[in-house]
């Protein structure tokens, strides 16, 4: 799997060195807002595992619904949004987003959130799970994804 990308002034590079954790395509208004679409697909995963090229990209702070903050990263030459930092998010990992990589099709969402503000003209695919907000990581993820974002918290404190 390729999982390499960048901005559109190709300014911003980066190489995702493992799977992701997990593939949300989001459907809350902030994600809406920030992309200009009707979702965005993010690739959760560790920050170890984003190695980023010389430019380093810049961000700015929301605060998510949860009333934590969400710092949102961006190429500051071409307004391009790469990856987003949630502080609710357990352990050291970014939200990467999949319309950024050079392939696209390399992954594909494994669950839709926040499907309460969907818009009503987007039909979600039969068998894929869909929740009207967020999901419980204990009673959803993989075994392996909960192993590692075990390790990741534990590396961290
Ligand atoms: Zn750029
Ligand atoms: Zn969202």
């Amino acid at each position: 799997m390729n999982l390499e990308g960048g901005c559109a002034c190709r300014g911003i590079r980066y190489k995702l060195t493992a799977t992701p954790l997990i593939v949300h395509a989001c459907h809350c208004r902030d994600c809406q807002r920030v992309t200009g679409s009707a979702f965005v697909i993010n690739i959760w995963i560790e920050r170890k595992f984003v190695e980023v090229g010389r430019a380093v990209p810049k961000s700015f702070r929301l605060t998510a619904g949860s009333g934590k903050h969400h710092d949102v990263f961006f190429c500051d030459t071409c307004g391009t949004y790469v990856w987003s930092r949630y502080h609710i998010a357990p352990g050291d990992t970014l939200f990467v987003r999949a319309g950024t990589l050079d392939d696209p099709t390399a992954v594909r969402p494994d669950v839709h959130i926040f499907t309460r503000s969907k818009l009503p003209w987007l039909e979600l695919p039969q068998g894929v799970p869909a929740f009207e907000s967020i999901y419980k990581i204990e009673e959803f993820w993989s075994p392996e994804s909960k192993e590692r974002l075990r390790r990741d918290r534990g590396a961290r404190t």
